[in-house]
């Protein structure tokens, strides 16, 4: 067998991510690699901290890029803050839910369940109840925007019940932080996780996380020590941290790191409040272009995240072979549903730079067509009129 170069196929990405990634972000990791202790890499380390308050709008001292992928910051959230023994609060409505339940159990701790239906949003009463009987509870657990069903839930009025009754808040802004509003300081959340691959737009395999001072405190107090050695805060501050020596704790992702540097000044240029302007106007073009299809937002229109869409899969269409279709014929890649929703939806997302115009043309122009192919009756030519005609208001 020979060998050869890989050259992956020019794809436009509006699956649950990774998003599209600009030139500018993959000409800055092909930069030349420096050592991950080099005076130049430490200020380079510094301004990834200061953009990364900007993005998640909090002074959390304690803010940086975890080496690994959004599931690794997860368990960096989880196998930090909770100790063995505790009682934590989770939120389920959807995959991400699910996971943050096995985190908790591994953890040694105990979850208290609360459990919303798959397409809706975490119930802020639900938790309240949750919260009053469960008065010992450590921790409450909730997912901001649930990539899975494409829900957003109301993380500013669950923190704030939580905050209230001295509990610590753990969310996953895997999805949100830079597609939609998210305030980390203003809303009172003490543990977040997000990704670079979603509404950044940077390469995958990067996890940036953010904790308040309650929740250091919380982390410098535990009676056992973190189970993982390399996600353990107090060793991985050693490297990170702003008054450390800088001490080698593991090899940084140098370069991978020069791309998310670059994502995070294109969020800074463009700013955090039309960034999110801008995801929620394209998912409207988008939404009026695929209703003038015939297809169907399967989310309630209070709840939906516009940077990710799931749309009905109609009656007697191959959700699969459409999929395929799309990659082969359009080199457009949508996402297949998870878990529950399997076979049911596909997801559609508009994250980063892939919220754009020309992107949510392609996709209704190609949907069309893929309808088309599968003998699907609809208004060949009425999806990407109806987009056309509301961008063009
Ligand atoms: C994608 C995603 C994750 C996991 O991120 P990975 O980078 O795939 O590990 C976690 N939570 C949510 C809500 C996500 O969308």
């Amino acid at each position: 067998m020979s060998h050869k170069q890989f050259i992956p196929p020019k794809r436009t990405l509006m699956g649950p991510g990774p998003s599209d990634v600009s030139v500018r972000v993959l000409h800055a990791m092909a930069r030349p690699t420096i050592g991950h202790l080099d005076p130049q890499f430490i200020m380079l380390m510094d301004e990834i901290k200061g953009l990364l308050q900007y993005a998640f709008k909090t002074n959390n001292a304690l803010t940086l890029p975890v080496s690994a992928p959004g599931s690794a910051g997860m368990e960096t959230c989880f196998v930090n803050l909770v100790e063995p023994g505790e009682k934590v609060i989770v939120c389920v409505n959807g995959v991400f839910g699910k996971r943050m339940v096995e985190n908790v159990e591994r953890c040694g701790a105990i979850p208290v369940i609360v459990q919303d239906e798959w397409g809706a949003a975490v119930s802020v009463d639900k938790v309240e109840v949750a919260l009053k009987e469960n008065p010992d509870a450590a921790v409450l657990a909730f997912v901001h925007a649930e990539t899975s069903t494409g829900v957003i839930s109301d993380a500013e009025a669950l923190a704030a019940l939580a905050r209230n009754k001295n509990c610590l808040t753990l969310v996953d802004a895997v999805t949100s932080l830079g597609g939609v509003e998210l305030d980390v300081d203003g809303w009172g959340i003490d543990a977040i996780y997000s990704g670079t691959q979603k509404c950044l737009s940077a390469a995958p395999g990067i996890s940036p996380v953010s904790f308040s001072e309650k929740a250091v405190q919380k982390i410098q107090k535990r009676k056992f020590p973190v189970q993982s050695w390399f996600m353990d805060l107090n060793l991985v501050m050693g490297y990170w941290g702003s008054n450390a020596k800088r001490a080698y704790h593991h090899t940084a992702p140098v370069n991978a790191l020069y791309g998310f540097h670059e994502s995070l000044l294109v969020l800074k240029e463009e700013g955090l409040d039309a960034a999110w302007t801008r995801h929620n106007y394209h998912h409207e073009a988008l939404k009026v272009g695929l209703e003038a299809l015939g297809l169907e937002l399967t989310v309630d229109e209070a709840c939906r995240a516009p940077q990710l869409n799931a749309v009905r899969v109609p009656e007697g269409v191959d959700e699969a072979a459409v999929r395929t279709y799309l990659l082969n014929t359009f080199n457009l890649e949508i996402g297949a549903g998870l878990g529950a929703l399997a076979g049911k939806v596909w997801r559609i997302g508009l994250m980063g730079q892939s919220a754009c115009r020309e992107n949510v043309v392609l996709c209704l122009e190609a949907l069309d067509s893929a309808l088309n192919n599968q003998g699907y009756p609809h208004k060949a030519g009425a999806g990407v009129a109806a987009a056309e005609s509301f961008y063009e208001q």
